[in-house]
């Protein structure tokens, strides 16, 4: 049996991840550009869904999807692809190929048809699974997140416990590299509940790895409440990063209760001079557009991004009202004019990176290319 995976950049390391749980059990997903027979397998996000449930439902071939779209609207995926894979795939998709294989219409846990869905049983043990094979792909220490910011999908997918590869495990697979990168969704909680930092079990790791540590910069980031100065310490001593990464999203207090970002302005502020102190490079996200975020609460905003942007470095994206997120469904509110002047003076200047034009212009624009 064939087995394609729909290629897109954006889920490029769900790729490498899945075709390592794929290939133990003797499948190869091999990448395509569109559907192919016999079975292609897709990753939806809520960017890409548009053009990619247009091509599952043109689709010739058995299709299956899944990714943060297909697990927050499962529903309405599987009207148009036969098989959706709700939350983690590492067990669930060689499982559901081997049923396929075998023939009939196979019951996995965690899939789901038009016919309804078959609860999942299970959580992934990060240890148990590869986190690349021959599809190359950074090393994911730690899944699930404690906190529950009201647009994001991740705890939603991955659960509010952290789960974390151990020590033993990160280093076999980082053999493979000399560039150390990470994925989790804050690297400074490793070894965790996520709630409060264990610098030794980061430290433990630090020690056991050669390379070139990259550790709460691309691909992930940190809390800004977990910048600390031992935390830095650690990170100038064994790491070869020179940026920090981490999330403000506001610089209003108030819209950061409301989102249940669980810190204030005043530790993004903190966070932002310890990386100074510590010869760091802090690279600032913000969200602009928030459904409740009043013309003061923006201000406030703009105010903490000048700030930041004479200091570091800032990322801006327009708020997207995610599926499957407390604030689904709710539209972004206008950027003030004087929102716009600041984010376009900035990123002329090179100090402000992003995308905070209307996310449908966005999404039509990446529907005339199929890299999306
Ligand atoms: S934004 Fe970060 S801290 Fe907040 S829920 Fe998502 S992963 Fe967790």
């Amino acid at each position: 049996m064939n087995v394609n995976w729909r290629f897109t950049s954006a889920s490029r390391n769900s790729y490498a991840a899945l075709s390592a749980a794929c290939e133990n059990q003797g499948f190869i997903l091999d990448p395509v550009r569109a559907p192919a027979d016999d079975v292609t397998c897709y990753s939806i996000n809520s960017i890409n869904a548009g053009t990619l449930l247009d091509e599952i439902a043109e689709a010739g071939c058995i299709t299956i999807a899944g990714g943060p779209h297909a697990t927050a609207c499962y529903r309405d995926v599987a009207r148009v692809a036969d098989y959706v894979i709700v939350g983690e795939g590492e067990y669930a998709l060689p499982a559901l190929l081997s049923g396929i294989e075998e023939g009939g219409s196979p019951r996995v846990p965690g899939v789901a048809t038009k016919d309804g869905l078959v609860p999942q049983d299970r959580t992934v043990l990060l240890d148990a699974y590869p986190p690349f094979s021959r599809v190359r792909g950074y090393i994911e220490i730690s899944r699930g997140c404690p906190f529950g910011c009201s647009y994001c999908q991740t705890p939603r997918i991955f659960g509010h416990a952290m789960r974390h590869r151990t020590i033993d495990s990160i280093v076999r697979w980082s053999r493979s590299y000399r560039d150390l990168r990470f994925v989790t969704p804050n690297a400074l909680a490793y070894g965790s509940d996520g709630s409060e930092p264990r610098l030794e079990k980061i430290e433990g790791l630090f020690r056991r790895l050669s390379g070139n540590i990259y550790f709460g910069t691309f691909p992930s980031e940190v809390r800004p409440e977990f910048v600390s100065d031992e935390a830095l310490d650690l990170i100038t001593t064994y790491c070869a990063n020179s940026k920090i990464h981490f999330g403000a999203q506001s610089g209003s207090d108030q819209v950061l209760d409301r989102l249940g970002r669980g810190h204030s302005i005043g530790d993004v502020v903190d966070a932002v001079e310890l990386c100074r102190d510590h010869g760091l490079t802090p690279i600032v996200d913000f969200i602009v557009g928030f459904p409740f975020e009043t013309d003061d609460d923006q201000g406030s905003t703009c105010d903490l991004i000048a700030w930041v942007a004479d200091r570091g470095q800032v990322h801006v994206h327009r708020f997207i009202p995610l599926p499957g997120t407390p604030l689904a469904g709710r539209s972004a509110r206008p950027l003030l004019p004087r929102t716009e002047r600041l984010l376009g003076k900035l990123s002329l200047k090179g100090r402000l990176t992003g995308s905070w034009s209307d996310p449908e212009t966005r999404f039509n624009r990446r529907k005339r290319g199929n890299d999306i």
